[in-house]
């Protein structure tokens, strides 16, 4: 009888219980409480679409449809020595380091990327606010300056996606060593006449607030998000008053002179496009979705093969294939590559 019920009771048991209603297909806005389906939210940026509240993005899906065709070519980042303090709280640094890259499905908290927005070359970075909330450590610091050096390398606009709890406590003095490291790179960017545009997302703290995520030619922020270095709880009871509403919201300091833009994230793309055209002083903006850009044959001579995953994401039904022609008034990427980057030297 052992086969029974070794063998044939946990194989009906197995084909049964696949049925399963995955958990997460409804999630329920944090701001208003309607419940929003799963698709209808990635297709809407995860943007609410009853109340417009920006929910959190990762970075591979930001990129997904930041880049024309959803393409982006990833940029390697060296990777920092691991766990330098032997820091351990309840836990030991290694394995809340394993337990975040198993729940994201990411290496660090950043991701650097290069391709094409509009048929506008750029090389772009994300802060991954799901990874131990998006803390600053060395390999945070070692992916901008990957980014800068990348950015000066093919002269082009680097944008940079901010979303941070601040310094990584567990690296300690080394976390915050990348303030003045991430600081150099970014006038490596400047220096070089290139543009250096902030996208401030919620919540963006602490000491990325205090080093590059302030350094921007132009500094943009999705709606409502928190900007501060210390937080407004801190600040309260600090001071024993109470703070104003909305106080280190983006509203509140587009009002006060600290951003230029406060930006909604579906017209984030377009607005990005226009401004990075207008400071490099390229023709006007190729709108809508574009197909991937087609294949270059040259080889970059220093890139090895495998530092440089293809990161294709996953295409949308309705999203145009990559092998598409681009559309007949869309001029081509290798047309604009003509612009001398001299001419990006803007006033
Ligand atoms: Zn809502």
């Amino acid at each position: 009888m052992n086969w029974i019920s070794n063998y044939v009771r946990p194989r009906i048991n197995s084909l049964f219980s696949r049925r399963e209603v995955p958990e997460n297909l409804w999630i329920k806005c944090p701001e208003c409480g309607s419940m929003l389906f799963h698709r209808e939210l990635s297709d809407n940026l995860n943007v609410c679409t009853n109340c417009d509240h920006h929910m959190a993005i990762t970075p591979r899906e930001r990129f997904s449809k930041l880049f024309d065709g959803g393409t982006f070519t990833e940029v390697s980042v060296p990777a920092p020595i691991e766990d330098p303090l032997k820091f351990k709280d309840q836990k030991k640094y290694p394995d809340r380091m394993k337990i975040a890259q198993k729940t994201t499905g990411e290496k660090e908290a950043m991701l650097v990327a290069e391709g094409e927005m509009g048929r506008t070359p750029i090389v772009a970075a994300c802060q991954d606010f799901s990874f131990m909330g998006g803390s600053m450590g060395m390999y945070v610091g070692n992916a901008i300056i990957a980014a800068a050096e990348r950015a000066v390398e093919l002269k082009r606009p680097l944008i940079l996606f901010s979303a941070a709890g601040g310094a990584r406590m567990q690296e300690g003095i080394l976390s915050l060593m990348q303030m003045p490291r991430t600081t150099v790179a970014v006038d490596m960017v400047k220096e070089a006449g290139l543009p250096y545009i902030v996208v401030l997302t919620h919540p963006t703290t602490g000491g990325v607030t205090a080093s590059y995520a302030m350094l921007g030619d132009v500094q943009i922020s999705e709606p409502n998000a928190l900007i501060c270095f210390a937080g407004p709880r801190v600040i309260e009871q600090t001071i024993r008053e109470k703070l104003p509403e909305g106080f280190q919201r983006a509203e509140y300091l587009l009002d006060h002179g600290m951003l230029d833009r406060v930006t909604h994230r579906n017209d984030m793309r377009d607005e990005l496009i226009t401004i990075v055209r207008m400071m490099l002083g390229l023709g006007p903006a190729v709108r809508g979705d574009l197909p991937a850009p087609e294949k270059k044959p040259a080889p970059k001579p220093d890139a090895t093969p495998d530092a440089k995953p293809e990161a294709k994401q996953d295409a949308k039904a309705d999203a145009p294939k990559p092998e598409a022609k681009p559309k007949p008034d869309a001029p081509k990427p290798d047309a604009q590559k003509k612009t001398p980057p001299q001419e990006a030297k803007k006033a």
